[in-house]
C-alpha cells in the first residue's frame, strides 16, 4: 500500500473537520474523494500533505509513518500536492514555474526528461513557455499547477479540484491528461466536485460526508450507486 490513512481526525480550533477517516491508495491507482461542499475533502488533502497537523490517527506513506513529518520533507519523499486554486508564481515564466517544481531534485537529465514530458502533456504551456505565469488564463494556470507538481516526479500526486473553474472542453482535457499521467506510472489521489468525471476515471473512490467516509467502492460501482447518483451526480 502506498498511502494508508488510519482513523485520522483533524480540528480547526474547536471545529472538528475530520472524524476518524481511514482510506488507502495502492500503487498505480487513481483514487477519487468526492463529497459536498464542506465535507472535508480539502482538509483530508491538507492532512496528507502535512499542511495541517492531525489531532489523532496515523498516516503511512511508502511503509513509513509520516503523521508528524514536516510538509516539505513529505514532498522530498514523493508526496506532492498541486494546490486547490492555482498557487503558481505569477511573476515567473511558465518554464521558471516548472523548474521550481523540481527544486528538490539534482538529477539534471531526469529533470530535462520530465520537462519535455510536461510540455508534451500540455502543448498550451509549451506555446507559452516564456509568458509570465500570472498572465496565463485561469485554465492555463491550472495546467501549470499540475505540470509543476509533476516536475517533482511524485510517487503520489495529490490533486485538489483540478477541474475547478475550467470550461467544459478543458475539463475533458484535464481528466484525459490525469488518466495519461496515471498510465505513465504516477499514482493519483484526486479531490473533485465533478463527481461524474472523477468516478469515471478513478479505479476506486470514497464518499465524504461531514468529515466521515460514508461509502467506498470501485469508481464504476459508485457511478451506478443510486444514493451517490442522487446526491452527487444530479440524477434521481
Ligand atoms: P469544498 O468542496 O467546498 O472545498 P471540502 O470538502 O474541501 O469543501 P473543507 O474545505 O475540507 O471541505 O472543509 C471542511 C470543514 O472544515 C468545513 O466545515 C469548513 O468550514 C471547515 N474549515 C476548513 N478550513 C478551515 C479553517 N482554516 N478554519 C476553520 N474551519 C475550517
Amino acid at each position: 500500500m502506498l498511502l494508508e490513512i488510519e482513523d485520522v481526525s483533524l480540528l480547526y480550533g474547536r471545529i472538528q473537520a475530520l472524524h476518524g477517516i481511514s482510506l488507502t491508495v495502492d500503487e498505480g491507482e487513481i483514487v477519487a474523494l468526492i463529497g459536498a461542499n464542506g465535507a472535508g475533502k480539502s482538509t483530508t488533502m491538507r492532512a496528507i500533505s502535512g499542511i495541517r497537523p492531525v489531532a489523532s490517527g496515523r498516516i503511512k506513506f511508502a511503509g513509513e509513518d509520516i503523521t508528524k513529518l514536516r510538509a516539505d520533507l513529505r514532498v522530498r519523499r514523493g508526496l506532492c500536492q498541486a494546490p486547490e486554486g492555482r498557487g503558481i508564481f505569477p511573476g515567473m515564466s511558465v518554464l521558471e514555474n516548472l523548474d521550481m517544481g523540481a527544486y528538490t531534485r539534482r538529477d539534471k537529465a531526469g529533470i530535462a526528461q520530465d520537462l519535455a514530458r510536461v510540455l508534451e502533456l500540455f502543448p498550451r504551456l509549451a506555446e507559452r513557455r516564456k509568458q509570465a505565469g500570472g498572465t496565463l488564463s485561469g485554465g492555463e494556470q491550472q495546467m501549470l499547477a499540475v505540470g509543476r507538481a509533476l516536475m517533482s516526479r511524485p510517487k503520489l500526486l495529490l490533486l485538489d479540484e483540478p477541474s475547478m473553474g475550467l470550461a467544459p472542453m478543458l475539463i475533458q482535457q484535464i481528466f484525459t491528461i490525469i488518466t495519461e499521467i496515471n498510465q505513465q506510472g504516477t499514482t493519483i489521489l484526486l479531490v473533485e466536485q465533478n463527481a461524474q468525471q472523477a468516478l469515471a476515471r478513478a479505479h476506486r473512490a470514497y464518499v465524504l460526508e461531514t468529515g466521515r467516509i460514508v461509502k467506498s467502492g470501485s469508481g464504476t460501482d459508485l457511478l451506478h450507486d443510486p444514493s451517490v447518483k442522487e446526491a452527487y451526480l444530479g440524477v434521481a
